[in-house]
């Protein structure tokens, strides 16, 4: 899914010097309460596109991601403190105009791409445009915006909810290790201790291949194949023996594990192999 909905060149300054760690949340506030939402956002793009206006990177409505200025460059949404923060508009007519399940839903995707750019998933109480705070943080408790007294983004906006929704949906690294040994020690504990030796011990040979050939990947251990079929396998030493696990996509897992050869064990080591779970598919 595309990020932005719609990309505008709204103002800007030329480039950031450095990369940011804060962002700014702000809302449009046109203090117009008859306006809808979307007649918000079609004055705010106006307002951004005018060089009288004001701007900042996203602003993000209850149905749409427009990017304003790319993140490269500086916005104009909190004076001094535009070099030094990213900027995100909320459509929101007056102060007592409630956020929408759309905003909440747009915020975790432009908050996650933020994250992803080193911002931390945290809310900030306050930012005096130091440089080793990191998180999001209201332009009402920024010291710009105290100073020239902003109230935005105000008391509607939920900012614990906002914060949880920071927290990708996708595994880590870490996740997928640690889901993947839970996964293992049943089918460690079942088979049978002399088999995974024997295993071992027949081939020897290979086995000094496969170390030699470990690749410091994400899983240790080596691709293999038997002698009389086409499928590939992850050899994987764990818990003090070899279990093989089918991978969905080899391809891909020989890119992010690095590239190694594909063993060729004979076939009548296949039983003496314990087989493991599959491997989740890493393909993206
Ligand atoms: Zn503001």
């Amino acid at each position: 899914m595309a990020l932005a909905t719609r990309t505008i060149e709204g103002n800007n300054s030329g480039l950031l010097l450095r990369v940011p760690k804060v962002v700014v949340m702000h809302s449009t506030r046109s203090g117009i309460a008859s306006k809808t939402d979307a007649s918000e956002l079609t004055s705010t793009i106006n307002w951004f596109l005018n060089p009288a206006g004001a701007s900042a990177h996203w602003i993000i409505s209850k149905v749409e991601r427009v990017r304003a200025v790319a993140d490269t460059l500086r916005a104009w949404h909190s004076a001094w403190l535009n070099g030094l923060s990213w900027g995100i508009e909320f459509t929101q007519p007056t102060i007592d105009r409630t956020f929408g399940a759309g905003h909440y839903a747009n915020a975790a995707l432009i908050g996650r791409h933020y994250v992803s750019l080193g911002v931390k998933p945290v809310w900030l109480d306050d930012w005096d445009g130091n440089l080793s705070a990191s998180g999001f943080v209201d332009h009402e408790d920024t010291i710009q915006g105290r100073a020239s007294g902003k109230s935005d983004m105000g008391y509607r906006f939920d900012r614990p909810r906002f914060i949880a929704s920071l927290e990708d949906d996708m595994p880590t690294t870490k996740e997928i290790v640690d889901a993947t040994v839970k996964a293992l020690r049943p089918v460690i504990a079942t088979e049978s201790a002399i088999a995974a030796t024997a295993a071992v011990k027949a081939t020897a040979t290979t086995v000094a291949n496969i170390r030699k050939s470990l690749t410091g990947g994400m899983f240790p251990g080596a691709f293999i194949k038997f002698d009389d079929d086409k499928t590939v396998y992850w050899l994987e030493y764990a818990g003090g023996i070899w279990v093989r696990h089918s991978v969905r996509n080899p391809t891909t897992f020989r890119g992010i594990g690095g590239e190694g050869p594909v063993l060729v064990l004979k076939a009548s080591q296949r039983k003496r192999i314990a087989l493991g779970p599959t491997l989740p598919n890493l393909a993206p």
